[in-house]
């Protein structure tokens, strides 16, 4: 039916309007259960000019400030990086782990991020259920909702989590130009200091959209994820939960947003289940260091 309803467009549209009905099948016919990412692919899409593995494509309205969209290829935009862009170098300590490792030594660490708070509607009551769980994790929040909810970001380090980078605007890096993500990156530094005394420690790029020059101009180590849940597309809180335990390995990264209520309500699902099968919900500078990795700034990790 779709591609019927190019044939009546003229040449050029009539070409773009297959490319706009491929990539829509592909985003929804490999959209329908996400579960472990494998970044060398998404990496070398992203140098060709593909979207890639997109983190969050919604249409939240909790957030006024920023549009959460599917980072669109356009290739007439002059500002887009240049072809010869290089990826930034992946670091992954134990690659290829299964999801039945028992961890080295026996201990199964694992990471739990929330991306794009905090919210005040639905942060505190996870940062509840954390802490009656005694539960660790790391959170990449944006700038322009850190600067609505300073008390919650205090909150967070106040309990034992880690706090680091998500933007100020969840712009996708790799549109931007070398002098505008420095300034994001300085603009985050701005936040972070006024609010919390520090400067983050990483950064997770939006859309997990980085490379070499990202890096180099961010001037920080970039943290992607390994295991997507994709908890934006299904806000179904045993659909997320299952989604992250059938996946779980040892070392991984798990990515969620604390904006989702439903969200929030898989959270004890999902560290009580993972807990029952032997793992430790650490940061991720934790996981690095039992790791035994230095982050290097403008490395990217996804998996320790
Ligand atoms: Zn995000």
């Amino acid at each position: 039916m779709g591609a019927a309803m190019c044939v009546r467009l003229e040449t050029k549209s009539w070409v773009w309007c297959v490319v706009a009905l491929i990539c829509t099948s592909a985003v929804y016919f490999g959209g329908a259960a996400a579960t472990a990412v494998d970044w060398t692919k998404v990496v070398v899409a992203e140098v060709n000019g593909d979207s890639g593995g997109d983190e969050t494509k919604n249409e939240d309205t909790q957030r006024p400030d920023f549009e959460e969209q599917e980072p669109v290829e356009e290739p007439e935009n002059s500002q887009s990086p240049a072809p010869e862009e290089k990826p930034a170098q992946l670091i992954d300590p134990r690659p290829n782990v299964p999801t039945n490792d028992p961890g080295v030594g026996g201990r199964k660490v694992i990471a739990l991020t929330f991306d794009d708070g905090p919210s005040p509607a639905t942060t505190p009551r996870l940062l509840d259920i954390l802490r009656g769980r005694e539960a660790k994790a790391t959170f990449f929040v944006l700038g322009t909702m850190a600067q609505r909810s300073p008390d919650i970001l205090r909150r967070e380090v106040a309990e034992g989590h880690e706090i680091a980078s998500h933007t100020p605007y969840h712009n996708q890096l790799t549109k931007l130009s070398f002098a505008q993500v420095r300034a994001e990156a300085v603009e985050m530094d701005r936040i972070f200091t006024e609010i919390l005394g520090m400067r983050p420690p990483f950064t997770r790029p939006p859309y997990g959209s980085q490379n070499a020059t990202v890096g180099q101009a961010l001037g920080q180590p970039m943290v992607l994820w390994s295991i997507d849940p994709r908890d934006w597309a299904d806000r179904n809180a045993n659909v997320v939960c299952t989604r992250v335990v059938n996946a779980a390995k040892d070392g991984a990264i798990i990515l969620v947003h604390d904006i989702h209520a439903s969200t929030v309500d898989a959270v004890p699902c999902i560290i009580d289940s993972l807990r029952a099968r032997g793992y430790e919900f650490l940061t991720v500078s934790e996981l690095a260091k039992v790791r035994g990795v230095t982050m290097v700034n403008g490395g990217v990790y996804y998996n320790f």
